[in-house]
């Protein structure tokens, strides 16, 4: 057996078949036991919790826009992999678009690359995109190691990534049946939408209906049926649609859905007249609805909780003008997830198991990691993270290391702090450091992130 170099220990570590006190036994960047309590080896280094402290596996998130090369202005690989890191998630996808070229050929795959190269603090993984005429690419490109392809179907909001048709669809999904490539899909159909032109954030919420949801997440099962391509269904808001999510998943439609934190924290009513930070597509909508979200997570119609981090300079939300129909929509929320979804779903009475399945190993599955991450368990990669579930902070923007600041979260009451996260064994997030300490141990570790390759690859 090989040498244990590091012990990860606590009372309570949610492993892959416990949650009690256990010592996580680390080689190199692997996890190669997980072990009572009191086992610990000598001459190894011991990190040992605080007695009230959890130990859970890092975190992945399968929804990240880091809009880089192209918008680096927005977001790019730094400063996002660095408010992962802070967030305590070991893993990201990336999205292909908003970045230019979008990641919808396989040179603008290969351009990602190379930008993302040595500028990664956590492991990264990237989605690739189906557009009108792709078809020929997608095979390269899921070779060459995307972990799937997303698609619209409405205006995505930049135009080098066009929305699909079902007819465009009837070309596109047989093809990712062939390669047996996952499509997930941005699920709001055009037909329902109405115009609207103020700032009130009830007349947003009505020109995004929820029936636009339904209609296409109506047409996804039915193709998904058709053509036996495996769909996940993005940012799932509206609750009308689980009734048929859930009836679709029992008839053996390979369909699945996540939801973002959110939709499960703020509700449509408290939203102030002009507050642009909250405007995302599909909306954030009516507490019943999320009342009905939270009831979809505990009976698995949804099966993952991830960030849709969709960052955008601060001018692009208008909110001197509080014009919801023409700010940016998308909301920044990569380093808060656990948090803002521990403290709701503790305020619900949900379990550490439910919390981790939710935001670790549901969405490593979702992109075939389930054997590497995503759990505490021999043969993964040590990615752990160590936080304290009780203590509560104030959101602060100059706490969020992502590039631009607004946030609807500002000055919300979270629980949950993350204290520590290792990435394959080492630490690359220390919240007791001070400033100046953590920002030199911080680029000692930029570009330890690795790339994930899809399992249609044939790299690493
Ligand atoms: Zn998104």
């Amino acid at each position: 057996m090989s040498d244990v170099d590091l012990i990860i220990r606590g009372q309570t570590v949610v492993s892959a078949d416990a949650i009690g006190p256990a010592s996580i036994h680390v080689c190199g960047e692997k996890i190669v036991a997980v072990r009572p309590f009191e086992d610990v080896l000598e001459n190894c280094e011991i990190v040992e919790a605080a007695s009230d402290a959890i130990v859970m596996p890092g975190l992945v998130d399968t929804h990240v826009h880091i809009n880089s090369p192209g918008r680096t202005e927005w977001e790019g690989f730094q400063t996002a992999t660095r408010a992962a890191a802070a967030g305590g998630v070991t893993t990201l996808i990336d999205m292909p678009l908003n970045s230019i070229p979008p990641t919808t050929t396989l040179a603008g795959f290969k351009t990602k690359l190379d930008t993302a190269k040595d500028d990664c603090f956590v492991d990264v993984g990237f989605w690739g995109g189906v557009v009108p005429g792709n078809t020929s690419e997608l095979a390269r490109m899921f070779a060459a190691g995307v972990v799937g392809f997303k698609c619209f179907l409405v205006p995505s909001g930049v135009d080098e990534f066009p929305h699909v048709t079902e007819d465009d669809l009837r070309i596109a999904m047989p093809e990712l049946s062939r390669i047996d490539a996952m499509l997930i899909v941005h699920a709001e159909l055009p037909g329902p939408m109405k115009a609207a032109d103020n700032t009130d954030y009830e007349a947003f919420l009505r020109s995004r209906p929820r029936a636009a949801e339904d209609e296409a997440i109506e047409l996804m099962i039915r193709l998904s049926r058709e053509f036996g391509t495996r769909v996940h269904i993005v940012h799932l808001s509206s609750s009308d649609a689980l009734p048929m999510l859930r009836e679709a998943q029992a008839a053996g439609v390979k369909i699945t859905a996540e939801t973002c934190p959110h939709y499960l924290h703020f509700a449509s009513e408290t939203i102030p007249e002009g507050a642009t930070e909250f405007k995302c597509c599909p909306p954030i909508r009516e507490s019943e609805n999320r009342e009905k979200l939270w009831q979809g997570l505990a009976d698995g119609t949804i099966d993952m909780v991830v960030s849709d981090h969709s960052p955008c300079p601060a001018d692009m939300k208008l909110r001197e003008t509080g014009d919801f129909m023409a700010a940016w929509g998308g909301i920044a929320s990569l380093q808060l997830r656990l948090p803002v979804t521990w403290t709701e779903a503790r305020r619900r009475g949900f379990s550490l198991r439910e919390l981790t399945n939710w935001l670790c190993t549901n969405p490593a599955r979702q992109v075939s990691l389930e054997t590497r991450k995503g759990t505490i368990a021999a043969g993964c990669d040590a990615d752990i993270i160590i936080w304290d579930a009780t203590r509560s902070f104030s959101v602060e923007a100059d706490r969020l290391y992502h590039r631009h600041k607004l946030t609807p979260y500002q000055g919300e009451i979270l629980n949950g702090v993350v204290e520590k996260t290792f990435l394959r064994g080492k630490k690359i997030y220390d919240e007791s450091h001070k400033e100046a300490q953590e920002a030199q141990k911080a680029q000692e570790q930029l570009g330890k992130g690795e790339f994930i390759y899809g399992g249609g690859s044939s790299q690493p």
